[in-house]
């Protein structure tokens, strides 16, 4: 017997706007998941699109609105 999983689908991924992002780095420790990254010598995280899930803990974080859910298709 398998153990039962949750299969979750993800739907909406979260979007970095770089022209907005000041690089503080405050949703950095607010994702579990690891969607978002740092880059060695960047101030500027990065979204992995394959571990973020859209839950958008990071989005209510970010003081500069450079955070917001779009569409996984669209990105
Ligand atoms: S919290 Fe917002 S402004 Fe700060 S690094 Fe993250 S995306 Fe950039
Ligand atoms: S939306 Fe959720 S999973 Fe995606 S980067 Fe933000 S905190 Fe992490």
């Amino acid at each position: 017997m398998f153990p039962q999983m949750a299969v979750i689908e993800v739907t909406y991924i979260v979007n970095l706007d770089e022209v907005l992002c000041d690089g503080c780095r405050l949703c950095l420790p607010v994702c579990k998941f690891k969607g978002m990254i740092s880059i060695p010598g960047e101030r500027m995280p990065m979204v992995d699109p394959w571990s973020c899930t859209g839950c958008g803990t990071c989005v209510t974080t970010c003081p500069q609105d450079a955070l917001t859910l779009r569409p996984k298709e669209e990105q």
